[in-house]
């Protein structure tokens, strides 16, 4: 089978890969939409690719994409039928762990005390392949009601934003601001507005922040725009600052507003990955009794609870794809992306 490789520097190879076959407590799945995240591009632009980013030893060419979901078309030996059986719908988790440290075992494998052992699409073969071999342990049923793509995009992006708000203990008498309207913002716009909550939406790029307000957000401000963010949001919150706020921006500057913006007991919660902050820590946190929350992901429990309000509440996840590629159009499609001034893009490697 092909794979789409990032070798680094905004490369992009399709190269040769064995079809996968399952060992002991492993599954094959044919994956039928393999999302395009925020953080594909980090690995995309890197010179050295994903090595060169912390996330654990890299050995050979590995196949990208960490947003998997699909079917399972063959079971290894040891496997249950309640964890897996062929023709199965389902998303994954893209990390291994150990399988039996007290995080591996609450579904929280990327913060195994062992190391993360792989990442998928970064680490470990992904899913911008038409198969795609992971433990059965890794794999989140995906509800009838929702499409591949949704699942591919619960399966970090949009799952991202969902295990984010429930850190943030959002509730919908709150009003959230969220930096950065790219896929993870705005899923967090989305599924903030659907919990009830008035968003307040940042965003540089003007088309993005147009579809801001399509996803339901109240408030839109254009950071290129405005002189004094942090008031601006004050502004719009009868001087108090919002009860919460999320940077998914990973913009340094953002970080700080993002802080700043909140009230009193108000919480910051960064998801943007890679970068720094600079605060005042009196003025900032300490004075004002403000939390700061660093969330990465969610866990495979959390993945379900995502993925089941959403169908249960008819989110339209899909609406966040703008673009949707071939494996052969892979080229084209991350150009595009790179330009971050789209929505988010999705591969159909089968
Ligand atoms: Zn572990
Ligand atoms: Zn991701």
């Amino acid at each position: 089978m092909k794979g789409v490789v990032f070798p680094g520097g905004r490369k992009l190879e399709f190269m040769d890969f064995p079809d996968p076959t399952p060992g002991p407590g492993e599954v094959v799945l044919e994956i039928k939409a393999s999302g395009m995240c925020g953080s594909d591009l980090k690995f995309y632009r890197a010179e050295g690719g994903a090595a060169s980013l912390g996330l654990g030893k890299v050995s050979g060419p590995l196949i990208a994409g960490h947003e998997p979901c699909g079917v399972v078309v063959s079971v290894g030996p040891g496997v249950s039928e309640k964890q897996a059986r062929v023709g199965m719908r389902v998303m994954q988790h893209h990390y291994r762990g150990c399988g039996v440290c007290e995080h591996c075992a609450s579904g929280w494998m990327q913060l195994c005390v062992e190391g993360v052992a792989e990442v998928y699409g970064i680490t470990g073969h992904g899913a911008h392949a038409r198969y795609m071999k992971c433990p059965a342990r890794t794999l989140v049923p995906l509800p009838d009601e929702l499409s591949f793509e949704t699942g591919a995009a619960i399966s970090c992006g949009t799952g991202t934003a969902w295990g984010a708000l429930h850190r943030l203990d959002l509730q919908g008498d709150h009003t959230i601001a969220i930096f950065g309207q790219g896929p993870v913002g705005l899923s967090a716009t989305q599924l903030a507005a659907a919990m009830g909550a008035r968003v307040i939406a940042l965003e540089i790029v003007a088309e993005r922040l147009a579809r801001a307000k399509q996803f339901g957000a109240d408030v839109l401000i254009n950071p290129r725009k405005t002189d004094n963010v942090v008031q601006a949001i004050k502004d719009a919150t009868h001087g108090r600052g919002a009860h919460c706020s999320l940077d998914a921006s990973g913009s340094p500057q953002a970080r700080a507003q993002a802080v700043r913006c909140v009230r009193t007991w108000g919480k910051a919660c960064f998801v943007g990955e890679g970068d720094s902050v600079t605060l005042d820590v009196s003025p900032d946190i300490l004075r004002r009794q403000v939390t700061i929350i660093g969330s990465w992901t969610f866990s495979t429990v959390g993945q379900a609870q995502c993925a089941r309000y959403i169908a249960d509440r008819g989110i339209a996840v899909d609406k966040l794809f703008t673009h949707r590629w071939r494996l052969d159009q892979a080229k084209e499609a991350y150009q595009l992306y790179d330009a971050q001034t789209s929505g988010k893009g999705v591969i159909f490697p089968s």
